[in-house]
C-alpha cells in the first residue's frame, strides 16, 4: 500500500501522465478531450499556436495521424474493429487515444473527412 502511494506520487509529479492506480477510463479521455477542445478552438480561431496538436491525416474508421507538439513527433492512432490503438505509446488508454476518439466522434457527427 505504502509502495503504491509513493509510486503514484512519483508518476504524478512527472507532468500528469497516466497512472495505473487511477480510473484510467476517465483519465485518458479527460486528457484527450482537453487536447481536443484546444485543437478545436485553435482551428476555429486560426490560432494553431494554442494547440500542441496538428491533425495531419484522417482515414475514417482506419487511422488518424496527428503531430504531437509535446512529443515533437507524429502519432498514429489506428482503429482495429473500431477500437483505437496508439502506435506511439503501444497503448489503448493514452491521451492520444482519447483525442482520437473525440476527433472521430466530431467527424462522424459532422460527416466530413477534410482537415
Ligand atoms: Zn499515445
Amino acid at each position: 500500500m505504502l509502495y503504491l502511494e509513493r509510486k503514484d506520487k512519483v508518476i504524478l509529479s512527472r507532468k500528469s501522465k497516466l497512472t495505473l492506480d487511477r480510473p484510467i477510463s476517465s483519465t485518458y479521455l479527460d486528457i484527450g478531450t482537453m487536447a481536443f477542445m484546444k485543437w478545436l478552438s485553435s482551428t476555429e480561431d486560426n490560432k494553431s499556436a494554442d494547440s500542441p496538436i496538428v491533425v495531419k491525416c484522417i482515414l475514417k474508421d482506419k487511422y488518424i495521424i496527428f503531430y504531437d507538439g509535446d512529443l515533437l513527433k507524429d502519432v498514429t492512432v489506428v482503429f482495429r474493429d473500431c477500437i483505437p490503438w496508439c502506435k506511439n505509446c503501444e497503448a489503448d488508454d493514452c491521451g492520444h487515444v482519447g483525442f482520437a476518439i473525440c476527433l472521430k466522434q466530431y467527424y462522424t457527427r459532422y460527416g466530413s473527412t477534410d482537415v
